[in-house]
């Protein structure tokens, strides 16, 4: 049976990406490597929207949102975090780790802030920072980013924005939206292993950054980051393999290129969200901007979903997602993101209906395919 990765991250890394890891290691302050690390800039400069230097860090997504707000913010400091999902409240908890007050701008799980909502927020107390997530992976809400930029770009906070299950399939321009910290991760659109985070950091951030207000971080200052980016290097060694795999991620996102690698993220999400509804697993989102790169589909009240997840991994070898927090049970997700085309589509809607059949859901044959189809042939 095909192992097939389907889950909302990590995703499937295409042979060439695996084929560049298995490159020899080279010497992480040589020429060969600061080659890559600069192509991998120039890349990310194009994807994230901006012309800030882009740096590179050994972890996962939770290292550098960590970083985001060790490098900015210190203790006392007030920050705002948009909080509609399980990452939102992931990153306030981090704040809290950091010992700073984490402030809630709480919005019903699904849907996405009324940017009035933040406008009188920030109206009523000095806020350090704005925290917000782009695409909230267990709801399938997109921010309107452009809308929170052009409210925080006015106020003396900065806009820090996890864009890590949205960067390379949603469309991100940091520097026109005003997005002051944009963090990502190496293992969801960008079609790579886990084990790199990447932060773009803008003017207005580096002012802050630059004061050397007390702030607790060694390993994570963007500050010696930023300094050994200009040359091609980071501050210590670095993931080199992975740097082998991002390259080579970036050369083919560059060889589709970036407009059609989002449009295809944008049909194939719709069909996936089309055929799921042919099933009656309605889409979860609420938000008017959905994601492109997570699909989440609500059960039929009664049902849970944990059996649906099980049952396709053990019959199909298909891995997508339940949820491991308030939703637990009630939703399926699947990710749309990466390396995948239209047949990963259409065999995700043949198991899922198959399964639901299977589990004694009332399903129309054929019916799922259809839509998707549809849905494909509308786009
Ligand atoms: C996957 C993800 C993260 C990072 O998770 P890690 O496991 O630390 O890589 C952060 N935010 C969002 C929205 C995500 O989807």
């Amino acid at each position: 049976m095909t192992y097939r990765l389907r889950l909302p991250g990590p995703t499937t890394v295409p042979e060439r990406v695996r084929n560049a890891m298995a490159q020899p290691v080279v010497n992480h302050r040589g020429p060969e490597f600061s080659a890559i690390v600069k192509e991998i800039e120039t890349g990310l400069q194009n994807i994230m929207g901006t012309a800030n230097p882009v740096l590179l860090f050994a972890a996962s997504g939770t290292g550098v949102m960590e970083a985001s707000l060790a490098n900015t913010l210190g203790p006392g400091d007030k920050a705002l975090f948009i909080a509609n999902g399980q990452f939102a409240d992931r990153f306030a908890a981090i704040a809290e780790g950091l010992g700073l007050q984490a402030n809630l701008l709480d919005v019903p799980w699904g849907d996405a802030v009324d940017p009035k909502a933040l406008s009188a927020r920030l109206a009523e107390a000095d806020y350090q920072a704005v925290i917000a997530i782009h695409n909230e992976s267990s709801t399938g809400a997109v921010a309107d980013l452009e809308a929170i930029g052009a409210i925080v770009r006015d106020t003396p906070a900065l806009l820090i924005v996890d864009s890590v299950s949205g960067l390379g399939g949603i469309e991100m321009q940091q520097d026109r939206w005003g997005i002051d910290i944009l963090v990502s991760a190496s293992q969801k659109a960008l079609m790579c292993p886990p084990g790199l985070g990447l932060v773009s950091v803008s003017e207005k951030a580096w002012k802050i950054i630059d004061v050397n207000a007390p702030r607790t971080r060694f390993y994570w200052d963007f500050r010696t980051a930023r300094d050994n980016a200009v040359d091609g290097q980071t501050a210590f060694t670095p993931a080199v393999s992975l740097g082998f795999a991002l390259c080579e991620a970036l050369r083919m996102i560059d060889e589709e290129g970036l407009p059609n690698v989002l449009a295809r993220h944008a049909r194939l999400a719709a069909a996936l969200q089309a055929g799921g509804t042919a099933l009656g697993l309605p889409v979860f989102t609420r938000s008017p901007i959905r994601s492109n790169t997570v699909t989440v589909l609500q059960m039929p009240d009664g049902h849970d979903s944990g059996t649906i997840v099980r049952h396709l991994y053990e019959q199909y070898g298909t891995v997508i997602a339940g949820a491991r927090n308030k939703l637990q049970g009630t939703v399926v997700r699947f990710g749309t993101m990466g390396y995948i085309d239209e047949a990963d589509i259409l065999l995700d809607l043949m198991y899922l209906e198959r399964t639901l059949d299977a589990l004694g859901l009332p399903v129309t044959p054929g019916a799922a395919l259809a839509a998707a189809q549809e849905s494909l042939r509308g786009s």
